[in-house]
């Protein structure tokens, strides 16, 4: 095989990989919206919510209810913030010790 034939083939096969790597790249960078962590809800966000439970002065506050406990919590994703099943919360984590004027036994 001559020089000129090697080189091409080189050439070739480089060009080949990179075209292909191409796609592949996007897809290991490509990080789905459903996977990206929602924003931690600030106090106030809806129904009296607060991240501190014991800091609430709503009349249905009681000592020991917070978030973790509650039937709508769907447990924690990292770092004390979860998820919480009601929709007033869909688009945002509450915290393990937040609560709401929603708070229902459970969790
Ligand atoms: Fe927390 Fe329950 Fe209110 Fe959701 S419904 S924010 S889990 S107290």
């Amino acid at each position: 095989m001559s020089d000129v034939n090697k080189s091409r083939r080189v050439f070739l096969r480089t060009a080949a990989l990179s075209v292909a790597a191409v796609p592949l790249a996007r897809i290991a960078t490509h990080v789905p919206a459903a996977h990206a962590e929602k924003p931690k809800a600030e106090d106030g966000h809806a129904l009296d919510y607060v991240n501190d439970a014991t800091t609430s002065e709503h009349a249905r506050y009681q000592e020991g209810s917070k978030c973790s406990n509650c039937a709508f919590w769907s447990g924690e994703e990292s770092g004390g913030w979860g998820g919480c099943r009601h929709p007033q919360f869909s688009d945002v984590l509450v915290n393990a010790n937040g609560w709401c004027n929603t708070w229902v036994p459970g969790g």
